[in-house]
């Protein structure tokens, strides 16, 4: 009987940790991160980047069902400004600009009727990801010109994701510089629309103030990193938004947790 109770209250810690159902509740805004939406190529070691569209399916009923408000971050913007952000809202945010956002994705996103934002690398309209090693996984589509084109007009948000993807960590301050500024006009030419969303790759340059501080002045009025949190109401940080990477091994358990503390594991 001992050894049963003790089994039980070892289940039971391991269980806590992996699901950390007793981290309380945060307000503010959930920014969910994708990456992309079907199944992982073979030998992929980057599987967790993507998910099922039938888990992604899942998920949108899932907020629309609970009726979580979805927001644009033109919006998040304004309710910052005027102090009117709720109690609990997401932003869906897709980056690297996959050509699966726009066949696998967008669908979904319209049959929900919800809006996202994708964050585009420049360089790469309409190729691959030409940075990425394919060691790791191989190379992938990325959207057209054409294909963002048809999403903006249902009302998808686009922001810049750099001129070419590279660690701004890496890169002397002008060099960092010209991907964050050029990489804006280069997109508000090719859209005819202002784009003034930004998101770090890697997450790199959010937590380095000699790169986050050029962000602002460039043009921008938000951008996302990627460290794992709510954006907790009168907490904000402009320039360094934080966002919940949705993994493609996790179950619903695990959304709700997140969307809900931020947070699902240790
Ligand atoms: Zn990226």
């Amino acid at each position: 009987m001992k050894i049963l109770l003790i089994l039980a209250g070892l289940i039971f810690l391991g269980a806590s940790a992996r699901w950390n159902w007793w981290r309380p509740s945060k307000k503010g805004v959930a920014i969910l991160m994708y990456h992309k939406i079907g199944q992982p190529p073979e030998n992929s070691k980057l599987s967790n980047l993507w998910v099922t569209p039938d888990k992604f399916d899942r998920q949108m009923r899932y907020l629309k069902e609970h009726n979580i408000p979805v927001i644009s971050f033109g919006e998040y913007y304004q309710m910052l400004q005027t102090k009117t952000v709720p109690d609990k809202a997401v932003i869906l945010t897709f980056d690297d600009g996959y050509e699966d956002n726009y066949t696998e994705a967008f669908p979904v996103l319209k049959k929900y009727g919800l809006r996202a934002c994708f964050f585009i690398v420049s360089d790469t309209i309409g190729i691959i990801n030409k940075w990425h090693n394919p060691a790791t996984e191989p190379h992938q589509k990325m959207l057209s010109l054409d294909q963002i084109k048809e999403m903006r007009q249902t009302g998808m948000e686009f922001g810049s994701h750099t001129l070419s993807h590279l660690n701004l960590n890496d890169l002397n301050i002008d060099d960092a510089s010209i991907q964050i500024t050029k990489s804006k006009v280069v997109l508000e030419q090719a859209f005819g629309n202002k784009v003034d969303i930004f998101a770090y790759p890697y997450g790199a340059g959010a937590y380095n103030p000699a790169i986050k501080q050029l962000v602002k002045p460039a043009g921008y009025i938000l951008a996302v990193g990627i460290r794992q949190a709510i954006n907790v109401r009168g907490h904000e940080d402009y320039f360094a938004l934080k966002r919940i990477t949705v993994r493609g091994d996790e179950n619903m358990y695990d959304y709700y947790l997140q969307i809900r503390g931020g947070r699902n594991r240790l």
